[in-house]
């Protein structure tokens, strides 16, 4: 029987508990590892933690937790849901006062609220952490958003610091976010920053190959351009890699691939809860909406047949063709800028109903490294809230500001060429006409106000009058 000094256990050996697992262990930690089925445990005993003295398989859960150091601190890394819940109520008769449970999956914020809730009524400590980065993160150094019960934050900081990703400057990309459910509401706005990200590049690839007529290599030279400017980024470096890549063909595999995207549900919750909090997320809400009508495929195929391709050729010079690359540039930028402004506006939101007090700057630190979406852009959220921590708005700081505004030329040529020629741009486009009536002093809205009181008396406020002040009008004159 070995003594029950190991540092730390995780339970689900898939592809992100053994990295993990491994990174653990490479950061000088002692690791127990139990999986449900056991031949994954056999197999990640005899192959990936080969020769690791400090990692030990366990079979059962009990054996699991008896090599457990206390405070015992367990990582789910299991699939999202009930199996999250059987797991805990399986661990619970076996674990003691101040124990703590790390749930690491992308689990529903509300669900860690209830766990936190219910866990700490138990003298357990819960802790729903976002993890971002992939199985790569996971392995090198993840983005991590811990939040739940802040009494675990000191047991577990130290082990979860050495594990995450470091920024350029070696800050931790991992610190606490909030109570109960706040580091997993922090991952799910992260996921659907990253359905955003993923959908302004695939439109401005979709004007560079549809209408510009250019090459994978012109394509992918002008991501490695952009890669070394304010748009550097992860995503945009994986975007030239892809245009690079061959098929066995030689042809760019791109273009085999079969356009109908796919979604695990962290991007429709985010627009759930946009829709919830009564915030205008409207481009990562369109980037969820582009995958669901990308999803159509048999349908858009026979709508082609019927109505014919959208399309219509573009023709113009060199010189044209590369002024319209500098516009999508821009354009590509200034629609990034709205959908964080925009992200940002929920968390805001969801922090003041949650008393949760969420540090904006803090957050973009954690996901300045180690995560889909890190990118040089989020130093610049991280300068613009910890010069005013109480920024109405992103938008509202200088540098944001005069971002956009050197960009607004360029990205009204982009959406209004696009929409001439019939290229679908919903997100970019989106994030233009947020920019116009976030702006705009006045608004249609005195129409939608009218014809509710016509039809249903539900009153409207005047301009000439204070707010407050309720009025409503006989429209027909009807008595
Ligand atoms: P996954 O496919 O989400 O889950 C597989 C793990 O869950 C396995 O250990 C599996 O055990 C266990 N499991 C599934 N159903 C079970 C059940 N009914 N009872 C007991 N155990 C069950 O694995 P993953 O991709 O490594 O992800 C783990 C978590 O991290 C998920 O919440 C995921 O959303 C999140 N995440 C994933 C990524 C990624 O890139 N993959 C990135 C960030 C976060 P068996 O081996 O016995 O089936």
């Amino acid at each position: 029987m070995r003594k029950a000094d190991t540092d730390i256990g995780l339970i689900g050996l898939a592809v992100m508990g053994q990295n993990l697992a491994l990174n653990i262990n490479d950061k000088g930690y002692s690791i127990a590892v139990f999986n449900r089925t056991t031949k994954k445990t056999e197999d990640f005993i005899a192959g990936p933690a080969k020769g690791r003295e400090t990692v030990y398989g366990a079979y059962t859960l009990e054996d699991f937790v008896s090599l457990l150091s206390r405070p015992r601190k367990i990582i789910l890394m299991v699939k999202a849901g009930s199996v999250v819940d059987d797991f805990i109520n399986s661990l619970l008769p076996l674990l003691e006062e101040g124990d703590v449970i790390i749930d690491g999956g992308n689990s529903y914020f509300e669900d860690s609220i209830r766990r936190t809730k219910e866990l700490d009524a138990k003298g357990i400590l819960f802790v729903g952490t976002g993890i971002s980065g992939g199985e790569e993160g996971a392995r090198k150094g993840p983005s991590m958003m811990p939040g739940g019960n802040p009494k675990a934050w000191p047991i577990v900081k130290d082990i979860f610091q050495s594990i995450a990703a470091k920024t350029p400057d070696g800050k931790a990309c991992c610190d606490w976010v909030g109570p109960d459910g706040a580091g997993h509401f922090v991952k799910m706005v992260h996921n659907g920053i990253e359905y955003g990200d993923m959908q302004i590049i695939s439109e401005v690839y979709h004007i560079m190959k549809s209408l510009l007529g250019l090459s994978h290599e012109e394509m992918a030279d002008i991501f490695e351009q952009w890669n070394r400017g304010s748009l550097n980024s992860y995503l945009i470096e994986i975007t030239r890699d892809i245009l690079r890549y061959k098929d066995s063909d030689g042809t760019p595999l791109l273009e085999n691939i079969l356009d109908t995207a796919g979604q695990k549900g962290t991007g429709k919750w985010t627009g759930i809860e946009a829709l919830e909090h009564g915030v205008p997320v409207t481009l990562i809400v369109e980037a969820v909406f582009a995958r669901a009508l990308s999803a159509f495929k048999e349908e858009r195929v026979r709508a082609s047949e019927l109505f014919g391709e959208p399309v219509i050729p573009w023709s113009g010079s060199k010189e044209e063709k590369a002024k319209i690359v500098l516009d999508l540039g821009e354009a590509l930028l200034a629609s990034k800028i709205i959908s964080y402004a925009q992200g940002f506006m929920l968390m805001r939101e969801a922090s003041i109903s949650n008393n949760w007090s969420l540090d904006f700057a803090n957050i973009a630190t954690l996901w300045r490294a180690g995560c889909i979406i890190r990118s040089v852009f989020l130093d610049k959220i991280r300068e613009a809230y910890s010069d005013n921590p109480g920024l109405e708005n992103l938008l509202f700081a200088p540098f944001f500001k005069n971002t956009l505004l050197k960009a607004e030329s360029s990205w009204r040529r982009v959406i209004s060429l696009a929409s001439i020629h019939g290229i679908p741009v919903p997100a970019m486009s989106s994030a233009l006409s947020f920019f116009f009536a976030y702006r705009s002093s006045r608004l249609p809205a005195n129409m939608i106000q009218a014809q509710r009181d016509y039809f249903g008396a539900h009153t409207y406020e005047r301009t000439d009058k204070p707010r407050g002040q309720f009025f409503h009008t006989n429209w027909t004159g009807e008595g």
